[in-house]
């Protein structure tokens, strides 16, 4: 867990290298289940389709689909879910009917002030996707397909305070909801290197 820009992804995809177990992000689940057009990909694409968010209802079902499965069977990283505390209290029914412990909560902690400079500062590939830090210089263009850099429209500063808002009041709570009566919280500093932020997680889930 942890706000937009705080690295989940990036530790995530180390993580999943590193212990060999998939990932499994709401956004990735709900495409694979579209594509495969699973019971529950159905219907999350008709909430889609109108333009309306897919309930915590659907989003639980896709990922016990996930949960049940194959994949899953040595262990899994959960990325960026639960985000609500009813995604988190139907998380923990569906893994008691599955038989499996949450191990861990590792929760990634950066400022306010620096996720702005952070997400506010980085560009995009027009071309090619690439994202690019906010450490590059203001002119440089793509160093993977020399194609302009450009900020996507979720990245402006008043955005993004308003993105930590929602994310404070729907998940904070959720964090909350875990200290009180779950698995362990590993609380991890996200600054720093990538590589720093990764022994910090691995000495938190081994400790
Ligand atoms: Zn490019």
């Amino acid at each position: 867990m942890g706000p937009p820009g705080a690295g989940k992804g990036t530790q995530g995809e180390i993580l999943e290298r590193r212990y060999d177990v998939p990932r499994f992000s709401t956004g990735d689940i709900l495409r694979t289940a579209r594509r495969e057009g699973t019971e529950m990909g159905r219907r999350a694409q008709q909430y889609m389709d109108a333009g309306e968010l897919v309930p915590d209802e659907v989003i639980l079902g896709i990922m016990g689909e996930a949960l049940a499965g194959e994949a899953a069977r040595n262990g899994f990283i959960l990325d960026g879910f639960p985000r609500t505390v009813a995604q988190a209290e139907g998380l923990a029914r569906m893994l008691d009917e599955l038989g499996i412990n949450l191990d861990a909560v590792i929760n990634i902690s950066v400022e306010d002030d620096e996720i702005v400079r952070r997400l506010s500062g980085r560009r995009v590939c027009s071309k090619c996707g690439v994202v690019v830090g906010p450490d590059a210089k203001p002119d440089a263009t793509c160093g993977e397909c020399g194609g302009a850099l450009i900020q996507r429209r979720d990245d402006d500063a008043a955005t993004v305070r308003r993105r930590l808002e929602v994310y404070r009041e729907q998940t904070e709570p959720v964090l909350a909801w875990y200290r009180a009566s779950g698995p362990s919280v590993v609380d991890v500093d996200g600054l720093g290197s990538v590589e720093g932020i990764t022994k910090r997680v691995q000495d938190g889930i081994a400790a």
